[in-house]
């Protein structure tokens, strides 16, 4: 039976959009909500492999090795793209690339390669999720929250066979 399941996660994060025209342009952070659904046939079991799964799209577990880890990049971090000027004065050292690196991952500041906003870290989520979703998954769905009321949402076939 092709099933939906889905968990959620949450994270706190600040974040700033250099270049926007309203208050999202100012430093400020969210309690984010990432919501992650997988559509696939349920496990028969068969395989001595899947025996612990059998009757599941995924065991909670296993979506949660493979969520968790990405959270933990983003949890209480400051979310940056490569582009946004941050100016970190390292202390007692000069302002070489590597002292202001240091220095920026010692404040926890994380460069993504995208302006962050809710849309860009759904795909993030997406493209990291992917390409490890187990063979029986056809569908992942990645809902970012912001705040109660706004949403972002991606949703991608995952593990097509195209045949001509
Ligand atoms: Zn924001």
């Amino acid at each position: 039976m092709i099933t939906t399941i889905g968990k959620e996660y949450k994270f706190e994060a600040a974040h700033m959009l250099f270049g926007h025209k309203g208050a999202c342009a100012r430093l400020h952070g969210h309690s984010y909500k990432v919501k992650v659904e997988l559509t696939g046939e349920t496990l028969g079991g068969r395989d001595p492999l899947e025996k612990s799964s059998e009757g599941m799209v995924m065991d909670y577990g296993d979506l949660d090795n493979l969520v968790k880890h990405l959270i933990e990049q983003l949890d209480h971090k400051f979310l940056a793209s490569n582009k946004d000027e941050i100016y970190f004065t390292p202390e007692g050292g000069s302002d070489t690339d590597e002292n202001i690196r240091r220095e920026e991952k010692a404040a926890g500041v994380v460069r993504l390669g995208f302006r962050v906003t809710a849309e860009n870290l759904t795909a993030w989520f997406v493209k990291n999720l992917e390409r490890r979703m187990p063979f029986n998954i056809t569908g992942l769905v990645v809902i970012v929250k912001e705040t109660e009321e706004t949403f972002a949402r991606v949703a991608t076939a995952v593990n097509v066979k195209y045949s001509l």
